[in-house]
């Protein structure tokens, strides 16, 4: 079998590393000019299946844990040392609640918050750490599933954009995320935009989130000095511009997690858009020799392996898997 996947973005490509492992003659084609250059190149890199509980339900851990696994295997720069959320005082509450909608974590007391994070001591009197979760660099990860790919003879083509009818006979797995919203009903485009700071004074471990009624925002750290802090949420598909408002909020959360990001630099600002159907779960779709993969949503790292293996599967062994597949996205409409 001979299988062409559309789209370079994590979802793309943990596809094609499946096929390409089981052996499968796989080409992936993709209009940018290299990979990750969609939504997945805006991603914070969390692998947090138990945090994201807090907004999604059981099958997003399951499949998250899942994927952890695989990407343990496959990246070494996947790094596990757990997430950790923390409230300034007045916002103390958002902790408790965040802790009733989730599991696999520990109370710590402001001892513990000081021993894990240092750079943190004395500014957060309890913490939420949830230790089996990870996270890596998104850019990096990509770059090192494309060179996997080439080892085992897949073909990777850049500036390539599939238009309808192009790859007649073929198995194709389209990957193309939003793109595909005209052969998906009901995916819709939800904005998020974040930045790159560096700050070479400040050293964390993990990713931070630090909860608020209003703004909750995250900073993941990269090494060399190099943190990512995201994400907005917006109802919206525009991907070219950052708002003011936007920008403030990302800085100000930054700073109110420590004072020492006033000093960093600035070194990117970026929106990308995530595609999700209307219950925010991922799907797989069949449409005669297609099988599309899509609606990661907020969770494409941390989801795109475990969807990757079934896809295999489904194309492979004709397997069916209710939990994320139905016959007609537009039922999920009704749902
Ligand atoms: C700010 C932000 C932070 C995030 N943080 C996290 C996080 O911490 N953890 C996590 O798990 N997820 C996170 N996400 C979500 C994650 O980034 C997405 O779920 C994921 O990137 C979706 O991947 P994808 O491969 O489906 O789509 P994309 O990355 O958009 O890839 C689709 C690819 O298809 C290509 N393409 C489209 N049409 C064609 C065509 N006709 N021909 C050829 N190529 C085509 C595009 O150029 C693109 O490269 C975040 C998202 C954002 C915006």
């Amino acid at each position: 079998m001979q299988v062409s996947v559309i789209g370079a973005g994590v979802a793309g490509l943990a596809c094609a590393l499946e096929f390409a492992e089981r052996g499968v003659e796989v080409e992936v084609l993709e209009r940018a000019a290299h990979p990750g250059a969609g939504c997945s190149y805006f991603a914070g890199g969390m692998l947090a299946p138990w945090c994201e509980q807090e907004n999604s339900g059981p099958l997003i851990a399951r499949l998250g844990e899942e994927s952890l696994a695989w990407w343990r295997a496959r990246f070494p720069g996947t790094i596990v040392n757990g997430t950790l959320l923390v409230a300034h005082g007045r916002d103390a509450a958002e902790l408790t609640q965040f802790a009733r909608r989730t599991t696999h974590f520990e109370w710590l007391s402001a001892e513990a918050v000081a021993a894990l994070e240092p750079e943190l001591a004395g500014r957060f009197a309890q913490g939420l750490h949830f230790r089996d979760e990870a996270h890596l660099d998104p850019r990096a990860a990509l770059a090192a599933l494309s060179t996997r790919l080439r080892e085992l003879g897949a073909e990777l083509r850049f500036g390539v954009e599939v238009s309808a009818g192009m790859l007649r006979g073929r198995h194709i797995v389209d990957c193309s995320g939003l793109a595909a919203r005209a052969q998906l009903a009901g995916l819709r485009g939800v904005k998020g935009e974040m930045l790159l700071l560096r700050l070479a004074d400040l050293s964390l471990a993990r990713p931070i989130r630090l909860l608020h009624p209003r703004i909750p925002v995250y900073v993941v750290p990269r090494g060399d000095g190099l943190f990512m802090v995201g994400a907005t949420m917006i109802e919206s598909d525009d991907g070219e511009r950052v708002s003011v408002r936007s920008m403030l909020e990302l800085l100000s959360a930054a700073y109110a997690l420590h004072p020492a990001f006033g000093e960093a630099q600035i070194v990117e600002i970026g929106t990308g858009v995530r595609a999700a159907f209307p219950d925010n779960l991922p799907r797989l779709h069949r449409a005669g020799q297609t099988l599309y993969v899509n609606g990661l949503y907020r969770h494409g790292f941390l989801l795109a392996p475990a969807l990757a293996r079934r896809a295999a599967q489904v194309l492979l062994a004709g397997a069916h898997f209710p939990e994320v597949m139905d016959e007609d996205p537009r039922q999920r409409r009704l749902a």
